[in-house]
C-alpha cells in the first residue's frame, strides 16, 4: 500500500494530542497483530480491519475507525465487540471527488471518451456539442461524494436531481427523490452519476433496464462501487450507441485484469480507482474524524460517521 495511506504512530499522536482524551485510552493502528495490545485498546484505527481478530480480542474496544468511506466488506456488523461502534472516513474524499465529478461530466458532454476511441482508430470525426446548461444530471447518492459533485456542477446551470435513501433535500441539488422513484427520472437524464454506498439495496440497482431507459445519447459515471451497475449491459449499450459515453473508476476486480473486455469497449473511459483519493494529508484527515469523535465521546455527545 502507498506510504501516503500508512497510519503511523507519529500521525496518530499528532492528530490526537489536542484531544482531551478519556483517562484510559490506548490507540492501536495499522496492521497491528499484537493480541495483548488489542485486548488493552479502547480505540482501533486501521486501513483494513481484521474483523475476526477484533471480535476475538477487542473486549475493551469502544471505537473501531476505518480509513475508508466504503464499508461493504465489513457488513454485517455482527463481529463488532459488544459496546463498540464502527466509524468510517466518509467526507475525506469529498473535495477530490467533486473535482473528478465535474471533470467527468464535462468530458462526457464534450465527447472526450468518444474522441479517445476515434484517436486509437486514427479517425478525424467532428461532433460539435453546444453548451451544457439545462442538461439533466441524475445523481445516485448525495452524501459526502455526491454532495461535493453537485456543488461543483451547480454553477454550470444543470438541472440536478439527487437520489437519497431519505429523500431529504440537499442545498446543491435542485430536487431529491427516494430510490423507489428512480424509474420516473431516467428517460430525460443526460448524465447519470453513481456516488452511493454498496448495500443490499444498491447492489445491481442500475441494471440493464435502468441503463436502457436512459435518454438516447446519455452517458454515465461510476465513482461508487462496480456492483451497483451492470457493466455487461453498459458495454452492450455503448456498442449499440444507445449511450454515448461512460467513465468508470471502480471495478469488481482491482486492478482490472488485462484480459477484461471492458478495456476495448468504445467510448468507455477507464480510470484506476482514482476519482476520490487524495494522498496529500489523507491519514491526517481520517484521524481528524477520530479525534473529533474522541472529544465528543468525552463530552457525552453523539459520534459522527457511525456506520449502522
Ligand atoms: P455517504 O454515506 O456520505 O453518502 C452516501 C449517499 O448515498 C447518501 O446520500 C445516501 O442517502 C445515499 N444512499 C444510500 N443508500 C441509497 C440507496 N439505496 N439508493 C440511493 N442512494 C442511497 O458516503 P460517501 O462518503 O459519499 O461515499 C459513498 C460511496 O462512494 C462509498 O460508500 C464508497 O463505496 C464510494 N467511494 C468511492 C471512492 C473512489 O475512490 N471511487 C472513494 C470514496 C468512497
Amino acid at each position: 500500500r502507498d506510504p501516503a495511506y500508512r497510519i503511523t504512530e507519529e500521525a496518530v499522536r499528532r492528530a490526537l494530542s489536542p484531544v482531551a482524551l478519556p483517562a484510559i485510552i490506548d490507540v492501536r493502528y495499522g496492521d497491528e497483530r499484537d493480541e495483548r495490545a488489542i485486548r488493552a485498546a479502547h480505540v482501533f484505527v486501521a486501513g483494513r480491519l481484521d474483523m475476526g481478530m477484533l471480535s476475538a480480542w477487542g473486549e475493551r474496544l469502544r471505537i473501531v475507525h476505518c480509513t475508508s468511506a466504503g464499508v461493504e466488506s465489513y457488513m454485517p456488523l455482527d463481529w463488532l465487540p459488544p459496546g463498540a461502534v464502527l466509524t468510517n472516513s466518509s467526507g475525506v474524499h469529498a473535495a477530490k471527488a467533486g473535482e473528478f465529478g465535474l471533470l467527468a461530466v464535462l468530458m462526457l458532454h464534450q465527447g472526450i471518451p468518444a474522441y479517445a476511441t476515434l484517436q486509437r482508430q486514427h479517425r478525424w470525426q467532428r461532433s460539435l456539442s453546444s453548451t451544457i446548461a439545462g442538461r439533466k444530471v441524475l445523481l445516485y447518492g448525495v452524501g459526502a461524494l455526491g454532495g461535493a459533485v453537485a456543488e461543483r456542477l451547480r454553477p454550470l446551470g444543470l438541472d440536478i436531481v439527487g437520489v437519497r435513501r431519505s429523500g431529504e433535500p440537499h442545498p446543491a441539488v435542485g430536487r431529491t427523490i427516494r430510490p423507489d422513484r428512480l424509474a420516473d427520472e431516467l428517460a430525460d437524464t443526460d448524465f447519470l452519476i453513481l456516488a452511493c454506498p454498496l448495500t443490499p439495496e444498491t447492489k445491481g440497482a442500475i441494471g440493464r433496464a435502468e441503463l436502457a431507459a436512459l435518454k438516447p445519447g446519455a452517458s454515465v459515471v461510476n465513482m461508487a462501487r462496480a456492483a451497483v451497475m451492470d457493466y455487461d449491459a453498459l458495454a452492450g449499450l455503448l456498442v449499440e450507441r444507445h449511450l454515448s459515453g461512460a467513465i468508470l473508476d471502480v471495478f469488481d476486480r482491482e486492478p482490472l485484469p488485462e484480459t477484461s473486455p471492458l478495456w476495448d469497449v468504445p467510448n468507455l473511459f477507464i480510470t484506476p480507482h482514482v476519482s476520490a483519493d487524495d494522498p496529500h494529508g489523507y491519514v491526517d484527515r481520517c484521524l481528524a474524524i477520530l479525534a473529533e469523535n474522541l472529544a465528543r465521546q468525552a463530552d457525552g455527545l453523539p459520534l459522527r460517521n457511525v456506520v449502522d
